[in-house]
């Protein structure tokens, strides 16, 4: 998608502070943190949110995500703490970047219920 900004960072054509990259996905740190780590975890491929990522190989690269977000949680150090990973999904979740992302905060003890 030649206008989305994850694609083009998750490309490297665009700068970002990568945690982490693979040739399937991308760590980087969000512009905006809402936590001491506030990291965004986005597949290469682009799906506009969680709910596009379909079939038996959206699924595969979902589960994929998940476990990309928790080595990068490992890697800086969150394991001990804990942490929160949540994926915006449409007007009502929040979501403004329409290109699949998970949130990983971590770094401070969260609120619950969210906002
Ligand atoms: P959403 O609201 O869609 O779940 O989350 C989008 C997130 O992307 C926001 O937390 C926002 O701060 C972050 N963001 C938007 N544009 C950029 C960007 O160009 N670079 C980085 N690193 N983060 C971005
Ligand atoms: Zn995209």
């Amino acid at each position: 998608m030649p206008d989305c900004i994850f694609c083009r960072i998750a490309s490297g054509e665009i700068p970002a502070k990568v945690v982490r990259r693979t040739p399937e996905a991308a760590a980087f740190h969000d512009l905006n943190p809402q936590a001491p780590v506030h990291v965004l975890v986005v597949p290469t491929a682009h799906h506009s949110a969680a709910r596009d990522a379909r079939g038996a190989e959206g699924e595969r690269q979902l589960g994929h995500l998940v476990a990309f977000a928790c080595e990068v949680a490992s890697e800086l150090g969150l394991d001990g703490g804990g942490y929160r990973i949540v994926i915006n999904t449409g007007a009502d979740g929040g979501q403004t970047v329409f290109h699949l992302h998970l949130h990983l905060l971590g770094g401070r003890r969260l609120g619950w219920p969210p906002g």
